[in-house]
């Protein structure tokens, strides 16, 4: 065998022979001089050292390839679509994410994915009645965080994002947005699911009444919206309700008129009478029939002050009516001193600043309430901030008897003698309040309702007398 042939060489011999290592080759030592390069080839740790420089070069090179191409990946095949909390259709959308689960929970199915999800967030709206009762309501909702719907067999991503460093400069809320990717091909479900969300919003809402709080100098929908209550059912005195609601639909027919002359396009109504007359029903019913909001402004809300008031006033949600209950109870005197229960930093001079307001072409509309309307301002039932004022008394003997008629007149009695007997009873709780008047003694159409709900028509009768009171006149 000769020793020139390959095969015969051992193996740790050639292993020199072929030094350095294939991986240092790749260094670029190729062109040092000789010494350096006898030096690096014989140096493992530097051949090692290049090695892995090497390696990294490449990996970096290959993971910032990677990143672009995703990148160009998903340009290509991905589509994401913005919707920020300034935008109605924020709203509309979370509302419809949590309606999704809401389906998926009543077809006792699997839960949508993001009802799965580890992020939720509960909103929270509370309403205080001016009774000093007060309700809460929750709304899970898709909270901050990456979630998954499946929407029309396409699968999307649902980010909802909280921008903690700005805030929205006039409300103090947080920027928010929601930004939902999905396939380049299914672009078109996105228009699907908005008109879909809003929809859904809009068809709550037909025939009903939405009643709006204040946050912060936002207002926003509180509660789901409600069941509209019909006009005759609220019973007030002859020609009452007519002449408000006369009033009130010539003003918005005279939009133009108002426009020519320059005067601001705003009228106020002051209902005033004993609590428990209707005032808020009356009000709640007349917005249901025009197919107006309410927009509920507590005066005495700790936080509120003149500038968010201002704010609050000019910025109410397009036909609806602000209401202000209990007029009287913030602002019983001009002077305010701590002592007299002063809660609120709204000053008498704010509150009329904002009820004049800036002079804008916008309607705007306002009622305002109160039990005891000879402690009011004469600043602040004045032409142009109060242009109608009405009575809403306690019952009337005709009062009485129309509302009893309703209890107990409808149609589930049956037979003439118990419509007779209906009748007779009726009469007799008239001559009741007539009599129960001239000895200065009065009932509310508050009090009567609670009296007819809880007996039958006899005992309402006949017990009736003990629920009248000593009015002041
Ligand atoms: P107010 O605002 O004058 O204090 P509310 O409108 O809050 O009175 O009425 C309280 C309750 O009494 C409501 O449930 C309402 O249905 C009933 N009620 C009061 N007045 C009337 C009325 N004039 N007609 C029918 N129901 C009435």
């Amino acid at each position: 065998m000769s020793s020139l042939n390959p095969v015969s060489i051992p193996p740790e011999v050639a292993l020199n022979v072929v030094s350095p290592a294939p991986i240092a080759d790749a260094g670029g030592a190729v062109a040092a001089p000789s010494f350096l390069k006898s030096f690096l080839n014989d140096n493992p740790y530097f051949q090692a050292g290049f090695g892995l420089m090497t390696l990294g070069v490449g990996l970096t090179a290959m993971r910032q390839g990677l990143v672009l191409g995703t990148t160009a990946l998903r340009r290509r095949m991905l589509v994401t679509l913005e919707i920020n909390n300034k935008d109605k259709a924020y709203e509309w959308f979370l509302a419809w994410m949590a309606n999704q689960n809401v389906l998926q929970a009543q077809r006792r199915t699997m839960l949508t994915p993001w009802a799965r999800s580890h992020q939720l967030s509960v909103e929270t709206t509370v309403e205080h009645r001016k009774n000093g009762s007060s309700s809460a309501l929750f709304k899970l909702v898709a909270g901050p965080g990456t979630h998954y719907v499946k929407y029309k067999g396409a699968w999307m991503q649902v980010k909802r994002e909280r921008e903690t460093r700005s805030m929205h400069l006039v409300s103090g809320t947080p920027w928010e947005t929601v930004t939902l990717t999905t396939l380049s091909r299914d672009r078109k479900l996105f228009s699907e699911l908005l008109s879909e969300a809003r929809d859904l919003a809009m068809r709550g809402q037909e025939g009903k009444l939405v009643i709006h709080t204040a946050w912060g100098i936002e207002w926003r929908p509180f509660g789901l919206p409600r069941q509209k209550r019909p006009l005759q059912s609220v019973v007030l005195a002859p020609g009452v309700s007519e002449s408000v609601e006369r009033d009130i639909k010539s003003f918005l027919e005279r939009r133009q008129w108002y426009a020519d002359r320059g005067i601001p396009y705003r009228r106020g109504y002051l209902l005033h009478g004993p609590p428990g007359s209707g005032k808020t029903s009356f009000i709640q019913a007349l917005a249901g029939s025009l197919s107006y909001d309410i927009c509920v402004l507590n005066l005495s809300e700790r936080g509120l002050a003149d500038d968010k008031l201002f704010h609050l006033l000019s910025n109410a949600p397009e036909r609806s009516f602000v209401l202000i209950e209990d007029i009287d109870a913030a602002f019983n005197k001009r002077v305010q001193t701590s002592e007299d229960g002063y809660q609120s930093s709204v000053t008498f001079s704010g509150f009329l600043n904002a009820l004049d307001g800036v002079a804008s072409g916008e309607e705007r509309i306002i009622f305002m309430t109160t039990n005891h309307v000879e402690k009011l301002d004469p600043a602040l039932i004045r032409p142009g901030r109060v242009d109608l004022m009405a009575l809403i008394d306690d019952a009337t003997p005709e009062q009485a008897r129309i509302l009893f008629d309703r209890f107990y007149g409808g149609n589930d009695s049956v037979g003439s003698n118990i419509t007779g007997e209906v009748e007779a009873l009726s009469r007799r709780l008239g001559d009741i309040v007539q009599e129960e008047m001239r000895d200065g003694k009065r009932i509310s159409m508050a009090a009567l309702q609670g009296l007819f709900i809880r007996n039958e028509a006899r005992d309402a009768v006949a017990t009736c007398r003990d629920f009248f009171v000593v009015r002041r006149t």
